[in-house]
């Protein structure tokens, strides 16, 4: 269960995520972003996803 922690300063959409929280909001207390050399934003990705088996 994801602790009700919010990262601030980050909105995200990703509502399939266990630490996604309503109002676009991220539980997950830190986060990490992948990967080195990324030339646009399309190629990013939060490594911290986790998929929410409740949904
Ligand atoms: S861990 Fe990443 S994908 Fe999950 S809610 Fe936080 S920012 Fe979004």
């Amino acid at each position: 269960m994801a602790e009700e922690r919010i990262t601030e300063g980050v909105k995200c959409v990703v509502n399939t995520c266990s630490y996604y929280k309503e109002g676009d909001l991220c539980t997950a207390g830190k986060i990490e972003i992948r990967p080195r050399n990324a030339k646009s934003s399309d190629e990013t990705d939060c490594a911290t996803f986790e998929p929410d088996s409740f949904k």
